[in-house]
């Protein structure tokens, strides 16, 4: 689709030469063949993906890698050991990735009927369209593919199936199959393509194509039975009113898996698409999700949106990098800094204020404050036992610095503080606010949702079709 540009706020030569000069700092990247051809760019972006599921953050001992492929990626790749959304849900994450800014800032903080991406700030694919780049993405998410979204601008193709009769939410190896038919017909020119997958997302739907993970065949799940022929309300599974059986909730745990393995085989393909292209040396790779889902952690059950604990915040991120040295990073990374990253090695003409990093632009620190938000509490989920605050109010936040997180959390009477010690505790169920100082911490995130709500823009709207509204049902949000 063709999309009318906004103008860039243009940073000057200056703005241009000092990310020039920031991106060689560390190791500097070579250029392709040594020639400065601008490489091209792969994001692979996975829905509702935890990072603890796959290979690079699997604990020892929790049995056998679900993820082949991406385990290889890593091994290639500058694995980020600790990249955070800064929300537990689509549409802000993704903002967030594609603008390098904070959802508040750019005015996406939440996703309902209306909800789209304002023009007020360049995305990914503008920048690199304008930089001469060919752009096309694959998106299957109904929040971000519906064509008023705003998350199209920038693409010259886009392919969310909306007016072909084809269902947005297609399955892991028909997204791959569209890439590849993209890729054999534009891949001779510098290209930025962007893969969204929603195997992950409930009601976890390993694509048939797929080949099955063994023992699938087997696996049944009432959760997800009662999930898709509506004998309950999303929320009773959500906040646990139905109260499975522990067998039922590891069944659906493992279904969750074959979905990710039927992903992981379609990235291994899309992989081996590039080294048949032989564009592989000349091809950023970037694999992340938006968010994790929590599969009965802390209270919620096949759900995100509702929390800020680390399998929801927690997300994997990875980027092959051509000339640029495999190694596993330790420092804190947010999804912010995806843009500014891409910036400095796509050559693009970026703007120069964005919250997030380049990340291979300056040494790594330890101590880096990173922050998130959830959504506004939503009347329609009026079990939730911990949004007691409405509307936007009522939304948690939190800040990570070091090992320490804090999570604020709107309560009649007077908010509620956790605070955990990540690295002590990594499962989050210690809550040690007012044994360990964590005043600093407390100011930060005070300012930070200051400045939020200083700065946030009116979101923009746009209707949702039929179509759209009937693929958010199927997916739980809307009944
Ligand atoms: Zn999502």
């Amino acid at each position: 689709m063709k999309e009318i540009r906004p103008p860039l706020s243009a940073p000057g030569l200056a703005g241009v030469l000092l990310i020039a000069a920031a991106a060689c700092l560390g190791s500097c990247t070579p250029r392709v063949g040594g020639n400065d051809q601008p490489m091209s760019l792969l994001l692979v972006v996975v829905d509702t993906l935890r990072a603890d599921h796959l290979g690079p953050w699997r604990d020892a001992g929790t049995g056998e890698t679900v993820t082949p492929a991406l385990d290889q990626l890593a091994n290639e790749a500058i694995v980020f050991d600790r990249a955070f959304s800064p929300a537990p849900f689509t549409m802000p994450a993704m903002a967030a990735t594609m603008t390098g800014r904070w959802p508040d800032r750019v005015g996406v903080v939440n996703h309902d009927r209306l909800t789209s991406l304002p023009s007020n700030y360049p995305l990914l694919a503008q920048l690199a369209l304008e930089a001469g780049y060919r752009t096309a993405a694959v998106v299957t998410n109904p929040w971000l593919a519906r064509r008023k979204s705003g998350f199209g601008r920038g693409f010259e193709d886009w392919y969310d199936g909306e007016g072909t009769g084809s269902h947005p939410r297609r399955g892991a190896a028909a997204v791959t199959r569209q890439a590849e038919e993209w890729l054999n017909k534009n891949s001779a020119e510098p290209f930025l393509l962007w893969t969204h997958y929603m195997d992950t997302h409930m009601p976890y739907r390993p694509d048939p194509a797929c080949k099955p993970r063994p023992g699938s065949s087997q696996r049944s799940s009432k959760v997800i039975s009662d999930f898709v022929e509506g004998q309950l309300q999303p929320q009773e599974i959500y906040f646990g009113v139905q109260g499975y059986a522990e067998s039922e909730l590891e069944a659906t745990r493992l279904i969750y898996d074959d979905a990710l393995y039927c992903v992981d085989q379609q990235l291994g393909r899309l992989l081996a698409t590039l080294q048949e292209l032989e564009i592989a040396d000349s091809t950023v790779v970037v694999f992340m999700a938006d968010h994790g889902e929590s599969l009965g952690d802390h209270g919620l059950y096949f759900a995100h949106d509702f929390t800020l604990y680390e399998e929801l915040l927690h997300v994997p991120m990875m980027m092959r990098v051509p000339g640029r040295r495999p190694g596993r990073r330790p420092d804190p990374v947010s999804l912010v800094d995806v843009l500014p990253t891409l910036c400095a090695l796509m050559k693009l003409d970026c703007p120069q204020a964005m919250d997030g990093e380049d990340l291979f632009g300056q040494a790594p620190t330890s101590d880096r404050v990173l922050f998130a938000a959830g959504p506004p509490a939503r009347e329609r989920y009026s079990m939730n036992p911990r949004h007691p605050v409405a509307g936007l109010a009522g939304r948690w936040t939190a800040a990570t610095r070091s090992s320490l997180k804090l999570i604020h959390l709107p309560w009649p009477g007077g908010a509620r503080m956790e605070l955990y010690d990540l690295e002590r505790d990594p499962m989050e169920k210690e809550n040690i606010f007012g044994q360990v100082d964590s005043s600093l911490l407390q100011e930060q995130l005070r300012n930070w949702r200051r400045q939020g709500d200083q700065q946030r823009p009116a979101a923009a709207q746009s209707p949702l079709g039929p179509d759209r509204l009937r693929q958010l049902r199927e997916l739980g949000y809307l009944r």
